[in-house]
Formats: C-alpha cells, sequence, structure tokens
C-alpha cells in the first residue's frame, strides 16, 4: 500500500500523476491519494475579497488563519474545485476515483485547537480563539477498506472534522502521514514543486538523497516556510511505521514511479 500526497503548488503536473496512477494501479499496486490546495485557495480568497492571512505558531511552523468564512472559501477550492478535478482527470485514463473529505462518513477526525498561540512579525505572542484548525487523531480505515476492497481509489482532502462534528482545517502533509500509518502502508510518496528536501533552497543541486531516519530531526534546519511541516509529517509517519518516506518532485512525467526509483529524498531504506 502507497499513500501518495499530491501539493497544489504552481508548476505541479496533475495530469501526469494521474497518468502515472493508472499505471500504477494496472501494476496492481493498492493506492490512496491525498491532495492540497493551497496556491489555490489563495488565489480565490483574494478574489472573493478575503485576502489569505498566515500565522506563525510559537514552535514555528505557519499555518492558514481559518475563521469561518475562510472555512468556506477553502471548502470551496479543496472539496469542490481541485478535488473534483483530480478525480475527473483520474476518471479520463479509466481510475474509477472516488473523491472524499474529511468530513464525509468522519474520513479524518481531529480535535479543534481552542487556541491557538501565534507569534506576529515583531514577535510579540498572541492567541487566537475563532480558528478552525486541528490535527488528525483518527482515520476511518474502515471506510477506506471498504472503498480499496471494491476497486475505488479514494481521493482524501482537508478539512476534518471534530469531535462536535465542526469542519476543521487540518495541514494535508501530516493527514496523509496519519493516512499512511492507520493504514499499514508501507510507503508514503509526498509530491511537491521542488526535487525534495534541499540543503540549501532554492538550490535544486542541493538536494538531499537520502535520510536516516534516526536522523531525519536533524534535517529540519534545512525545511523553510511550508517545507517544515512536511519534514514534521514525515518524521511522524515514520515513527508510526511507515517504512519509507519520499519526498519527491511532482512537476514531472511519471512522478510516482521516478520516486519508487529512489528519485527525491528517501527516509528510510533506499530503493532497490
Ligand atoms: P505543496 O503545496 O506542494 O504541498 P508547499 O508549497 O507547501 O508544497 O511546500 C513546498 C515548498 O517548500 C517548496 O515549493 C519550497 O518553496 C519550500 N521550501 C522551503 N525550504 C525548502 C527546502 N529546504 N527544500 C525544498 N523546498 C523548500
Amino acid at each position: 500500500m502507497i499513500v501518495i500526497k499530491v501539493g497544489g503548488s504552481e508548476g505541479i503536473d496533475l495530469r501526469a500523476l494521474c497518468m502515472d496512477i493508472a499505471v500504477l494501479i494496472q501494476e496492481g499496486q493498492q493506492l490512496v491519494l491525498v491532495h492540497g490546495g493551497s496556491a489555490r485557495t489563495n488565489q480565490v480568497a483574494a478574489q472573493l475579497g478575503h485576502p489569505p492571512q498566515f500565522v506563525t505558531s510559537v514552535s514555528g511552523y505557519t499555518s492558514r488563519r481559518t475563521d469561518r468564512e475562510t472555512l468556506r472559501i477553502f471548502e470551496m477550492v479543496y472539496c469542490g474545485e481541485v478535488n473534483k478535478g483530480i478525480v475527473e482527470m483520474l476518471q479520463a485514463v479509466g481510475v474509477n476515483a472516488v473523491g472524499l473529505s474529511g468530513i464525509d462518513g468522519r474520513l479524518l477526525e481531529g480535535k479543534r485547537k481552542e487556541t491557538i498561540k501565534i507569534v506576529d512579525g515583531t514577535g510579540r505572542r498572541m492567541v487566537l480563539r475563532d480558528d478552525y484548525t486541528g490535527t488528525v487523531e483518527h482515520v476511518n480505515t474502515a471506510l477506506l477498506n471498504l472503498l480499496l476492497a471494491n476497486g475505488y481509489l479514494p481521493v482524501i482532502t482537508p478539512p476534518a472534522i471534530s469531535e462536535a462534528g465542526e469542519a476543521i482545517n487540518v495541514d494535508g502533509d501530516r493527514a496523509a502521514a496519519f493516512i499512511a500509518a492507520s493504514l499499514k502502508a508501507d510507503k508514503l510518496i509526498i509530491l511537491s514543486n521542488v526535487p525534495g528536501l534541499l540543503r540549501d533552497f532554492p538550490d535544486e543541486a542541493s538536494l538531499i538523497t537520502r535520510i536516516d531516519p534516526a536522523h531525519i530531526g536533524e534535517f529540519m534546519e534545512h525545511a523553510q516556510g511550508r517545507m517544515r511541516i512536511k519534514v514534521l509529517g514525515a518524521m511522524e509517519a515514520i515513527e508510526q511505521g511507515v517504512a519509507q518516506v519520499i519526498f519527491a518532485d511532482g512537476r514531472i512525467a511519471q512522478p510516482v514511479h521516478a520516486a519508487l526509483a529512489g528519485r527525491g529524498t528517501v527516509i528510510g531504506a533506499k530503493p532497490l
């Protein structure tokens, strides 16, 4: 079982990914696809007159400020345009994909953070209370296994759902890590618009090709901005028993086959 996470950044070739997935399924691979939609959400939010805002937690992770209106726009883009766009592309290449958000069938359950502690631009600490964010703590694997056993490809998107039944914005990379661990997947492939984790971002020649899982924490220093969450997600997946996490290029042809052949940053044993 392989869980693939694809980002929504500029340059990612979703059509190439969908064609690659069609081949992998013909090869007998069991797959689950998780996607993001951050860049498109930023555009739509700006067009709707509710420009995106990002906050940095005291532990140094950046996330989208998600008030009720942002959540509405987030659902429009992630669950609507992006999710249905990917499902349509997969259907066009003969893959019977089913799009699901974390709310559907309580697929991704988590706790809403009652408060988030952030640091503003001047280093001042603040507490936010009206934010709809959280972290995934439970995956409805029964629902996923039902689909997988019947030949469907689940295409999963945030938001998740809180215990009280509210939609909550969760990070897609960490959600994918949690899904991979819950399904006891052996690989998690995180596709983005970079070749992998770069030692000196944005120098693509500085690609880190291999990370020993025991030392992954030391590589956090190379990641900036959104890449930090990906490294955190990779750490969480490995800690929970996923044997291999690969950060790979989502801009190229056959991105998953390339990742499986060892192109990218491989955390865990190097592929043969
Ligand atoms: P996606 O939308 O594909 O999930 P993000 O934009 O959230 O991806 O995160 C990937 C981005 O992280 C890259 O496009 C790059 O700008 C940034 N980044 C920061 N530090 C690094 C690094 N050391 N190596 C690779 N990318 C990095």
